[in-house]
């Protein structure tokens, strides 16, 4: 017996019957849509800083298992224009790619549609690499982003769980990748522990005999829900990175850069958004405006507003209160998180009601909905304020 909303699915998308709730179908035609792939959250690994494992239920859907060759073929039929990443998703929780059975054909099929440009990039923890994934990543002209963490197989087991030979396998594929010539980079999480017991710095001169193109160290986002212990381990400074990023390029000369929304990139993305909402509504100095902003662009929005010419605004911080953690980007911000901080505003009565927020699109999808799939015009809905989402 199916039940109603799996009907529901079938009806829509015959003419195979796609076996998962309507909210996981709907996260995955999303991703597709918007060119991430994720072919399942069974990952070979437990890291214990996996999001994954602290996300609050349900936000980002779950499937438990892989996608079947029939269902890739239907999102990618029905949804994909195009690939922009292998790997990684918005609304689905991913896994290991390579640990799909069929991995190699996936890669081969997007590239026959023609829906999968030359360096994209496939995010991997490693422990699956075949060589047979490593001559198609070569012939497709891929870009690899290995998630080694550690070159070290004790304490990747440490980190990662699993065991010993799949950690072999991710730190043996380093040669493959170079004897293959593939582009591509490693990624790190750097944690208090590598740090100060000298692992991450021997693994970076370790990686300087390879021919790995860049080295990120990559601070994962952690959430409210994470367990301090944890918290604590992940929480390292951008000043703390920054110094020890400037210490192993001095010292070993090697392309170590970090992950996590760089300075430039900010103000990239803030003039273009005030340069594109400048473009579109010019009329919109003689209204008040309330910008809506997340923690990261705090400090950046008000220098370019001024710059810009704008006036007759305020700025309000939307803190997390979904995720919580040390999630600051406007990427990770929900409707309920930008509701809350309208209220927390309006509740002041001297900042008065504004004619239009304004606020970051990065917040939502091309269907206007953020990553728990709530569409952004309950925002305006609730607060009764026309909003301009820029
Ligand atoms: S490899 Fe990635 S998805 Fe798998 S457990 Fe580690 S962090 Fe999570």
């Amino acid at each position: 017996m199916i039940s109603g909303n799996l009907r529901k699915i079938q009806k829509l998308t015959n003419p195979i019957s796609i076996d998962m709730p309507e909210g996981t179908y709907a996260a995955y035609k999303k991703d597709f849509q918007s060119g991430r792939i994720t072919v399942g959250n069974v990952c070979s690994a437990d890291c214990f800083f996996c999001s994954q494992k602290w996300n609050p239920a349900g936000v980002i859907k779950d499937l438990k298992r892989f996608l079947t060759m029939e269902e890739v073929k239907h999102f990618t039929n029905l949804y994909l224009g195009r690939v922009t990443l292998i790997g990684g998703a918005f609304h689905t929780n991913s896994g290991e790619f390579f640990l799909h059975p069929d991995a190699a054909e996936i890669l081969e099929l997007l590239a026959a549609k023609n829906k999968l440009p030359s360096n994209t990039q496939i995010f991997t923890n490693g422990m699956d690499l075949t060589l047979e994934h490593i001559k198609v990543i070569k012939k497709l002209k891929l870009n690899l982003c290995l998630s080694l963490n550690t070159a070290s197989i004790t304490a990747r087991e440490k980190i990662m769980g699993s065991g010993y030979g799949k950690h072999k396998n991710a730190v043996d594929s380093i040669y493959a990748l170079d004897k293959y010539d593939v582009n591509y980079r490693v990624w790190i999480v750097p944690l208090r522990k590598s740090i100060n017991n000298g692992d991450l710095a021997s693994t970076i001169r370790y990686l300087k005999k390879s021919k790995v193109k860049l080295i990120s160290l990559h601070s994962p986002g952690y959430t409210k829900y994470t367990p301090s212990v944890i918290a604590k381990e992940l929480a390292i400074t951008d000043k703390e990175l920054f110094d020890f990023i400037l210490l192993m390029k001095q010292k070993y000369n090697v392309n170590v850069d970090f992950d996590r929304y760089s300075l430039a990139a900010k103000f990239k993305n803030i003039f273009q958004m005030l340069y594109n909402l400048s473009k579109n509504g010019k009329h919109l100095n003689k209204k008040s405006k309330l910008f809506l902003c997340s923690e990261t662009a705090k400090d950046i929005l008000p220098l370019v507003l001024m710059k810009k010419g704008f006036h007759n605004y305020k700025i309000k911080v939307v803190k997390s209160k979904v995720f919580g953690g040390n999630i600051d980007c406007a990427g990770l911000l929900l409707v309920k998180d930008y509701i809350s901080a309208v209220k927390e505003f309006l509740r002041i009565k001297q900042n008065g009601k504004p004619d239009v927020i304004i606020l970051p699109s990065v917040s939502f999808d091309i269907n206007g909905e953020d990553l728990s799939m709530t569409p952004v015009r309950e925002i305006e809905d609730r607060c009764k304020i026309k909003l301009i989402l820029a």
